[in-house]
């Protein structure tokens, strides 16, 4: 279960399609008090078990990417988890099968670099806080990280917030 992001509402109607990052550490699963969400040894990450889920949301609220969505009529957060049934048994994801452009791509790093260009880039800088994925995105020669949201500063004698000079290239 994947699902579409706008890239800039006001001015686009351009998405792009938001996978699971299956983070190395992810702060999904460690926030579930049900302990519903399950990492395999490949380091992917499972989406919710439906006898434990209890539907509270903080899977929801956690996750830095918006992954985790919350279905009503099922009480349970479902969330994708690689297609684990295909990939599993050596099959491709179906979001990577049905993608024309290969704008999703499913394979080793190998494959990657003898097949495509652009850096491939696994760390997400959330102010401090530097979180590392399983699943890579592909950025300019010179990125070696991507920066989703900055460190604030804020005055409070003037009332201002003065945003940080960014150093690395956003999406
Ligand atoms: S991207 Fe979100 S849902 Fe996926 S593993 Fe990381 S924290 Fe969990
Ligand atoms: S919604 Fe379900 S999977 Fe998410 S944190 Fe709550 S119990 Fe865990």
């Amino acid at each position: 279960m994947i699902h579409l992001e706008y890239i800039d509402r006001e001015t686009t109607v351009q998405t792009t399609p938001q996978v699971c990052m299956h983070c190395e550490n992810p702060t999904c699963a460690q926030v579930c008090p049900a302990d519903a969400i399950k990492q395999n040894a490949d380091g992917v990450v499972q989406t919710s078990l439906k006898p434990r889920c209890i539907g509270c949301q903080n899977c929801v609220l956690a996750c830095p990417f918006g992954v985790p969505k919350y279905l009503v009529e099922a009480d349970q957060m479902m969330k994708c988890d690689m297609c684990y049934d295909r990939t599993s048994i050596g099959k491709r994801p179906m979001c990577a099968t049905v993608c024309p452009s290969e704008a999703l791509y499913f394979g080793s790093l190998e494959e990657w670099k003898s097949r495509r260009k652009g850096r491939l880039v696994n760390q997400w800088k959330f102010g401090k806080q530097v979180v590392t994925t399983n699943v890579y995105t592909v950025m300019p020669e010179e990125s070696d990280a991507v920066t989703l949201d900055e460190p604030v500063k804020i005055d409070v004698r003037l009332g201002s917030i003065a945003v940080r000079k960014r150093e690395e290239t956003r999406l």
